[in-house]
């Protein structure tokens, strides 16, 4: 006689990420030890942690998926030398710089993020801070974008001040991006030529000009489970209100190059644990997902509302055909106008 095999179960986890999901719906605030637990979970809990975020992210976001479009504004020449970076002073990879787009350039670039379906068009500048010639790129083209598309328009310019981030808000962005990409104690390992502060005040003035704030990391570059909890709580804390999660990808001829050890289950409880500590953010899955998560994707979408489509700045992503089958095939839609 044949005997089915045993399923061996944990009573003391079966139900504890709903309990704690119950929790943050109910506005708890995630702390330290909740979130590292996310982490250090078993693999055996992984579907039953997935559940409870999708609880999450239903809540605020139903089945819709932000898309968003990025666009490589202007790529290189860059003086700084984040090390993760291929356009950095440090870098020796394989890129194509150029200067800015021209103001035509960028508003058909903004029709090509319409065509994919993107609600937010995000215009990508390389370099520590904004020429003044980017910011008046910017100031003429902005109005005529907003004009044509229905979309949300952001901008990542490097380290901005206070007068700086008002211009942009008069001209009609909506949202700046500025990601903090790691924990406080870990930046200096990633890039000493800008501080940890000085991006800790361009989110300041980036809030107090009106802005929407999108910031996140990269997840995989060395950093410790307490570096990347560090970041997903202060993140919490700062209520941004887009968080990009990028999962490492080590560029040829950066100084990271060998720095690769991401699995596709790690980087489900990073996405997990980054929805407990944000629950209203808009959560994306950004560069690195095709990678890192490989066959997993689709279950990082449970999680995650927003995606970039198309390419990221010196990477490839996915064909967007392949990212809306994946969606399609989820029961999810892209984000329509007027709905978040
Ligand atoms: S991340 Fe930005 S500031 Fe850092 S090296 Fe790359 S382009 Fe320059």
């Amino acid at each position: 006689m044949s005997q089915n095999p045993t399923i061996e179960t944990n009573p003391s986890s079966a139900g504890r990420w709903h309990v704690l999901a119950d929790r943050v719906l109910q506005g708890h605030a995630l702390d330290e030890s909740e979130a590292l637990s996310i982490l250090e979970s078993d693999d055996a809990e992984l579907l039953d942690m997935l559940a409870a975020a999708y609880r999450i992210r239903y809540r605020w976001f139903g089945n819709r998926m932000h898309l968003n479009f990025l666009i490589n504004a202007r790529s290189g020449h860059c003086g700084e030398d984040c090390h993760y970076c291929s356009q950095s002073r440090v870098s020796s990879a394989q890129i194509t710089p150029h200067n800015l787009l021209s103001a035509d350039e960028l508003f058909e670039g903004a029709g090509m993020a319409a065509q994919h379906q993107a609600k937010t068009y995000c215009m990508v500048t390389s370099g520590r801070k904004p020429l003044e010639s980017d910011l008046a790129t910017i100031e003429a083209v902005a109005p005529r974008i907003k004009q044509a598309y229905p979309l949300k328009l952001c901008v990542s310019p490097g380290l901005i001040n206070q007068e700086q981030a008002e211009r942009l808000k008069r001209c009609g962005i909506d949202r700046i991006n500025h990601n903090l990409n790691t924990s406080e104690a870990f930046y200096p390992k990633i890039c000493t030529t800008h501080g940890y502060r000085q991006r800790l005040d361009t989110l300041e003035a980036v809030r107090r000009a009106g802005l929407e704030i999108c910031s996140g990391g990269i997840v995989g570059m060395g950093e410790s489970a307490e570096d990347v909890v560090e970041l997903a709580l202060r993140l919490g804390r700062l209520k941004v209100e887009a968080v990009p999660v990028n999962f490492f990808i080590p560029i040829p001829g950066t100084p990271l190059e060998k720095v690769d050890y991401l699995s596709p289950r790690w980087c489900l409880k990073v996405l997990v644990m980054f929805r407990m500590a944000n629950p209203k953010c808009e959560l994306r899955i950004a560069a690195g997902r095709e990678r890192s998560l490989g066959p997993l994707q689709p279950l990082g979408l449970y999680v995650a509302n927003s995606l970039f489509v198309g390419d990221y700045l010196t990477t490839k992503g996915q064909p967007p055909e392949a990212d809306f089958e994946m969606i399609e095939a989820l029961g999810f839609e892209p984000v329509v106008d007027g709905v978040h």
